[in-house]
């Protein structure tokens, strides 16, 4: 960080926002945009959420539409002159809520829209007037056909987190809402990484942009720890208590690729004695924002997500971040470990890996231009081995489910098992499940611990005999680690 906000002659209204929101000096991405954007040019910005990319794209977009600003009560003294696209909903409530902090002295009205919720609120506000308009595109294509949003007064529109727009397939709706805009405007797109599809849609739709790199793209945080640990599918549990608990971690992201994988995860580790919660796409908009919240004010240790629920999300300082499972796009392995060591804090991204995942693991070193170390992980031979435990406390079984007795009883089965799937083991001595339990086959549910955790202590189901560490036990109220809004 170097100047001050002070050095832009921001308007009054703005400089009091930024003022109370604490910000002191201005940060890199937001020094450099921030006087290109205020000049009226085209901006092509590599820069990962946490970098303050909201402000610098937002606060010269608002001193800009200033000129607008009106007290009427009529709609339409209030058209959509700003567009702001993003691929998740987290992102859009999120970036929205930004807008709204930096202009709320001013008269300049904002809405976010975005799929999953009832339209009618929305409509509402749209037909109301609002001169920033935060949505996701699918739901503003829904409004825009229903002639709710109209959008032919749009001057600015920024594309934030392109990539992983173009990753979810936005594409063909991005060209669409485009198509409905106007020619004459200034166009902002913001993305992590500029793979050729970024500079083939970039070069579609800006004019002569200035391009803005604020850290080295493709570059993982450089305060970040990582470790790689080769692990057999079935010891990725048991490696995970073993790094909670050796590193003494309070809290986690926990990556897996799958939403079936993310909700039987956080089953297990639930039933493990981690407060865990599960963020995916098949959560309700209100589940995801209960269980971030929580996470935030330190409620549960553990948020087990994929890679579209927690894209984006403004939670800093989260002391590890683990890859249950090593992400099948290399920069999803960026973006995930973005989560920690943020703002110079130092953080730690433990990445386990299974002989299958080796061209995974590849891609990630291309990437990073890095060669990765493979390590081998020890498990400690006094903590209980949590695969041994097969009956959960409320009476159902971990891992076998059958009638022939518990699954440690018949090491040749699991032992034949294992070789079948080419998975090294890590302790040969160790039992490997019969079969999957089919309760851990239903799609997941919250359980009545956390269903209300947003504003309740949890319980935690599993009685302390079941021998987890102190270290890993519930931690409760740790929102000291998140810097606060
Ligand atoms: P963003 O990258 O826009 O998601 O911002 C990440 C976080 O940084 C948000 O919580 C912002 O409130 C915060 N932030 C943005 N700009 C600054 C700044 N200049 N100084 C301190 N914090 C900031």
């Amino acid at each position: 960080m170097t100047s001050s906000f002070s050095n832009l002659s921001l308007a009054p209204t703005l400089a009091r926002a930024v003022a109370e929101m604490g910000y002191e000096s201005m940060t890199p991405i937001q020094e450099q945009a921030i006087p290109v954007v205020l000049q009226g040019r085209d901006v092509m910005g590599a820069a990962q959420t946490g970098t303050g990319k909201t402000a610098a794209f937002s606060l010269p977009l608002l001193q800009r539409m200033l000129k607008h600003e009106n007290a009427s009560t009529s709609p339409a003294r209030h058209p959509v002159r700003a567009l702001v696209l993003l691929p998740t909903r987290e992102l859009a409530v999120q970036v929205a809520q930004s807008i709204k902090d930096y202009a709320q002295y001013t008269q300049l009205r904002s809405a976010v829209v975005f799929g999953g919720m009832d339209m009618k609120p929305q409509t509402l506000q749209l037909k109301a007037g609002v001169e920033i308009l935060v949505a996701t595109p699918g739901r503003l294509l829904d409004h825009i056909e229903a002639k709710n949003a109209v959008l032919n007064q749009v001057e600015y529109v920024v594309l934030d987190e392109a990539d992983r727009m173009l990753d979810i397939g936005f594409l063909p709706d991005l060209q669409r809402i485009l198509s409905y805009l106007p020619k004459e405007r200034i166009t902002l797109l913001f993305s992590a990484t500029f793979s050729s599809e970024i500079k083939r849609l970039a070069s579609s739709y800006l004019q002569d942009p200035v391009t803005i790199e604020v850290a080295q793209s493709n570059a993982a945080a450089s305060t970040v720890e990582q470790h790689f640990y080769s692990v057999g599918a079935d010891d990725k549990r048991h490696a995970l208590h073993q790094v909670l608990r050796q590193r003494g971690l309070k809290q986690a992201f926990v990556f897996v690729n799958s939403k079936l994988g993310c909700a039987r995860l956080a089953r297990s580790l639930e039933h493990e004695g981690l407060k865990t919660t599960a963020l995916h796409g098949d959560k309700s908009q209100d589940e995801r924002l209960k269980a971030l919240d929580a996470f935030k004010k330190g409620e549960v240790d553990l948020l087990v997500c994929t890679d579209v629920a927690a894209r984006g999300l403004d939670i800093k300082d989260v002391p590890a971040v683990f890859n249950f499972d090593v992400p099948f796009n290399a920069e999803d392995y960026v973006h995930r470990i973005g989560r920690t060591g943020r703002a110079g804090a130092s953080g730690l991204a433990v990445s386990f890996v299974a002989p299958s995942d080796a061209r995974l693991v590849s891609d990630i070193e291309k990437l990073l231009r890095q060669k990765i170390e493979l390590e081998a992980i020890e498990f400690d031979e006094d903590q209980p081995d949590i695969r041994r435990q097969g009956r959960i406390n409320d009476g159902r079984r971990m891992y076998s489910h059958t009638q022939e007795g518990p699954a440690a009883e018949r090491p040749g089965r699991f032992a034949a098992a294992h070789s079948a799937s080419g998975e090294r083991r890590s302790e040969s001595s160790r039992p490997k499940p019969a079969a999957r339990d089919p309760f851990f086959d239903q799609p997941y549910q919250p359980s009545e611990s956390t269903a209300g955790m947003a504003g309740t202590e949890t319980v935690v189901k599993v009685p302390s005999a079941r021998g987890i560490s102190a270290n890993i036990k519930p931690k409760r109220r740790v929102a000291a680690l998140f810097k606060s809004e």
